[in-house]
């Protein structure tokens, strides 16, 4: 691969916006990438940027996610041990806990593979 602007040199990579070759003097680096040297520097900045937004928008998902993964995990747990523990004494009244803390479980799995997505 040859640089787009210098034809007769070997190109050291791309522009990260326009996917042109570069030379080494016409590569500019720009957030740990390389862009066309005073064509896309700024393009290649914004673009930078917007990525590590994203990402850091993905991680607060993550987050959120596995913050309720964790709650109804907890809460689910509490009711199926309250249930089993009431088995005895409530009978057939205790299932109804039961099957509400395997709801729960069954929502924090989902939350967990959602937030596991954003990894
Ligand atoms: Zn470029
Ligand atoms: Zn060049």
């Amino acid at each position: 691969m040859h640089c787009f602007y210098h034809p007769e040199k070997p190109a050291v990579g791309l522009c990260r916006f326009c996917q042109r070759g570069l030379c080494i003097e016409c590569a500019a680096v720009v957030e740990d990438v390389l862009s066309c040297k005073a064509r896309h520097e700024d393009q290649v900045r914004g673009q930078e940027r917007l990525a590590s937004r994203s990402l850091l928008q993905a991680a607060r998902f993550a987050a959120v996610y596995w913050r309720n993964a964790i709650f109804y995990g907890l809460a689910g747990t509490v009711f199926i041990a309250f249930g089993l523990w009431q088995l005895k004494w409530l009978g057939l009244q205790a299932f109804v806990f039961i099957m509400l803390g395997g709801f729960l479980l069954y929502a924090a799995i989902a939350n967990y593979l959602e937030g596991r997505r954003y990894r």
